[in-house]
């Protein structure tokens, strides 16, 4: 693995990469003791001054959200992680759980001391039964140590912390879907405001927090919000996990400094495949209008990303070469939301049932005129309209498909099949 700022992989290339000693061998829990020293509002304070952003995709200031909660009133307030990471190409959360969970365990107990929880719980996917063994062994290890649970390291802070396994469903990584599943409920949006830093798990204010967001909080506590803040750009701050998929040469994880471009990452992982050149690329998983080989040198933070009319998300950076039918992925990308829309709006609903026939029709050469301008109307009746950001999100790879790639979407359409694989089109022959 080749990273730049080893803080988040620092262990990874270790023996037992995942075990508490090693982690304590690399300086882990260096931060809680501090923290445990420290007010828990200058915690909070360190956190706002770092300018650590949600790594879930939205990039919404940590800090700031850990300071919208209400004054403590006494009463339970809890810390949910979200790692119920599924969005398209995304593949962050877990391998971070897998080879080091104790960055996770130890930002869950910095941050609970933080916001004076007591109780945090960790929501991974059912279906990634390892990544829920290796949590869960890894909280259990925390515990034997005196890292969580009751009069942690002397403190007189008592922790708890619950791993709970969800079904598997996209729908439960939106952060309220997520605390209705967590409740025993059929996992769908509620309405926003009130948000969950306010009214959350059992109407309690809560936290919740992507995976990577949490693992941060630890080096800045343990390095200093100054630290932190002096990697990236000046708005976008920090480092972060950069995940390569697709037809790369060494595709992986690869830590780097906010702000790196594609071109940089791909020379970390050896190039497209050899003997191909790019063709089109996600900056942030399924749900971000893609890019092409134009885009190779645009600075990947919020800032630069959504001036080029994208958006950061999660960092995943699915990578096609020339050899990919656009709309083909666009098409697999869409039987995809249409399979995890809740259900619970009609835009979504209805919306990506239809773009996935239309989608599979042009796909397989049954295409007709006007199909293109159909999707755009489609896509323009969810975006801004859908329940929450699922229906936004499956937007994204339509419009800039066609907008990119116009010509590829009226070859199918004009041909009657698809350019790349005629075998394709036999359904409409
Ligand atoms: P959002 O912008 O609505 O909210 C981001 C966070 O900020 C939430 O926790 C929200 O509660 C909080 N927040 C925003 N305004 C607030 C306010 N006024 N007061 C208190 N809290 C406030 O975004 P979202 O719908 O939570 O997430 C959308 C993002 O999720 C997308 O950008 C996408 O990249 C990402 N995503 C990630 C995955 C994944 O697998 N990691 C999957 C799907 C989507």
């Amino acid at each position: 693995m080749t990273t730049l700022t080893p803080v988040l992989t620092d262990t990874w290339d270790a023996e037992r990469s995942w075990s508490l000693d090693t982690y304590l061998a690399h300086d882990g829990y260096e931060g809680l003791r501090k923290a445990l020293t420290m007010a828990p509002a200058d915690i909070v304070a360190a956190v706002k001054e770092s300018g650590l952003r949600g790594r879930g995709g939205a990039g919404f200031p940590t800090g700031m959200k850990w300071g919208f909660l209400p004054p403590d009133d006494g009463k339970p307030r809890y810390l949910v992680v979200n790692a119920d990471e599924s969005e398209p190409g995304t593949c962050k959360d877990i391998p971070l759980m897998m080879a080091s969970p104790q960055h996770l365990v130890e930002g869950v107990a910095i941050t609970s001391v933080a916001i004076n929880c007591h109780h945090a719980f960790i929501y991974v996917r059912g279906e990634v039964l390892h990544v829920y063994r290796r949590v869960l062994a890894a909280v259990q290890e925390a515990y034997d140590a005196g890292y969580l649970g009751k009069d942690i390291l002397g403190s007189g802070f008592d922790l708890d912390v619950t791993v709970h396994a969800g079904a598997g469903a996209y729908i439960c990584g939106e952060e309220t879907a997520l605390l209705d599943s967590l409740e025993g409920r059929r996992g769908q949006p509620r309405l926003k405001p009130p948000f969950p830093a306010v009214e959350g798990l059992y109407a309690r204010p809560t936290v919740v927090n992507n995976v990577e967001s949490i693992a941060s909080v630890p080096s800045i506590v343990r390095n200093g919000a100054a630290w932190f803040a002096s990697m990236g750009t000046e708005k976008s701050q920090g480092m972060g996990l950069f995940s390569l998929s697709g037809h790369v040469t060494r595709p992986g994880q690869y830590e780097a400094p906010l702000g790196i471009t594609l071109r940089e990452l791909l020379d970390m992982a050896g190039g497209i495949r050899a003997g191909h050149t790019l063709k089109f690329w996600t900056p942030g998983g399924s749900s971000t209008p893609m890019f092409t080989d134009a885009h190779l040198d645009v600075p990947l933070d919020y800032e630069s990303v959504g001036a080029a009319k994208s958006m950061l998300g999660t960092r995943a950076l699915q990578i096609f070469d020339e050899t990919t039918c656009v709309v083909r992925a666009t098409s697999r990308w869409m039987d995809f939301y249409a399979h995890e829309s809740c259900g619970k709006c009609t835009p979504c609903r209805e919306g990506t049932f239809w773009m996935k026939q239309v989608l599979a029709r042009i796909e397989a050469g049954g295409g007709v005129d006007g199909d293109l301008e159909l999707l755009v109307d489609l896509c323009d009746n969810i975006l801004g309209r859908a329940f929450c950001a699922l229906g936004d999100g499956a937007t994204s790879p339509v419009t800039s498909s066609i907008e990119l790639f116009r010509d590829e979407y009226q070859a199918h359409i004009d041909g009657h099949a698809c350019p790349f694989d005629p075998t394709a089109s036999a359904l409409f022959a």
